[in-house]
């Protein structure tokens, strides 16, 4: 499994399991725990989930799948912006964490920029970490400007990740996120990798995807964890897909194969807005 690093030195899996519409219905947990359980057998053991999913729905899902073997996951969930004031983050975060059914989450992101000062949500974030409920926090969201409100607000730059919308039809932010995360050594998490399992399957990914012997889904995840410093958090609920997505860990694209995914998803011309879903 490739492994991308922190700010803070430790090393996580580039890919990863996402949560989102998990939690929704009774019917299905059982299916969804399975799926995350199997992610975890294969070494996927980023989990991210927030307490949006669900209404905390996919936290107990998360928790169910994560019982006897919380220490071998890295386990990822996120504050509402409307929480996020100094009291709200920390109440959030003891909710989420009974959810979860841990008493500590490894990284704790604001879910999009909100109402509340940075600085005091930053503020709160700190003390969560002291207080070891928390062991790491990030954001989710921020545009470039956004990232440069973030470091500079008190312990700002204590951040250890943003969580962007990045795929194949989605790539704004290479514009000027991605380097100026780079040059801090803030990996980024590509959330909807597969546009929410909607990704177009044009001429040249089917192309690509034939020489790999893989399915276009593969090579879509295996371009967005290809540089070294994003972690991809695709989201599956079947257990075929799972083991599909773990494979996609195993493909290394070549210049060409970058060069024809580039023509038919072209890097963008312009600054453009985040995408956020
Ligand atoms: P996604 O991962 O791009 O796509 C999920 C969809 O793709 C599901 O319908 C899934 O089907 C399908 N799928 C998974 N693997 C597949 C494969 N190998 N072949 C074909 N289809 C496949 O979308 P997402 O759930 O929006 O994004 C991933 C995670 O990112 C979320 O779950 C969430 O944790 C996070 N996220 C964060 C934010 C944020 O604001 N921070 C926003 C959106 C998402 P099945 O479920 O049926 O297997």
């Amino acid at each position: 499994m490739k492994t991308v690093a922190l700010p803070c030195g430790e090393e996580v899996p580039a890919l990863g399991l996402g949560t989102w519409r998990m939690g929704e219905r009774a019917g299905r947990k059982d299916q969804e725990v399975r799926a995350l359980s199997r992610g975890l057998d294969l070494g996927m053991t980023v989990i991210d989930t927030a307490e949006m999913y669900g209404s905390g729905g996919a936290e107990r899902v998360v928790a169910e799948a994560i019982s006897g073997r919380r220490d071998a996951v890295f386990l990822v969930s996120k504050v509402l912006p409307h929480n996020a004031s100094s009291r709200g983050t920390v109440r959030a975060c003891e909710d989420s964490l009974r959810r979860l059914g841990t008493d500590v989450i490894d990284l704790y992101l604001l879910h999009w920029p909100g109402p509340h000062p940075l600085e005091e949500t930053v503020a709160a974030f700190e003390r969560l970490r002291r207080d070891g409920k928390i062991r790491h926090w990030g954001v989710s969201n921020f545009d470039t400007g956004e990232m440069e409100r973030l470091v500079a607000v008190p312990e700002g730059d204590r951040c250890q990740t943003n969580q962007v919308l990045y795929n194949l039809a989605r790539r704004g932010v290479e514009w000027d996120l991605l380097d100026w995360c780079g040059r801090r050594s803030i990996p980024v998490m590509a959330y909807s990798p597969l546009e929410q399992g909607r990704l177009k399957h044009g001429a040249a990914l089917r192309r690509v995807a034939a020489r790999h012997g893989a399915a276009p889904m593969q090579v879509a995840l295996a371009w967005s964890m290809r540089d070294g410093r994003t972690i991809t958090i695709p989201k599956a609920s079947s257990l075929a897909h799972v083991e599909q997505n773990h494979a996609a860990g195993t493909i290394t694209l070549s210049a060409d194969d970058m060069n024809e995914l580039d023509a038919d998803f072209p890097p963008p011309e312009e600054k453009e807005p985040l995408d956020i879903l």
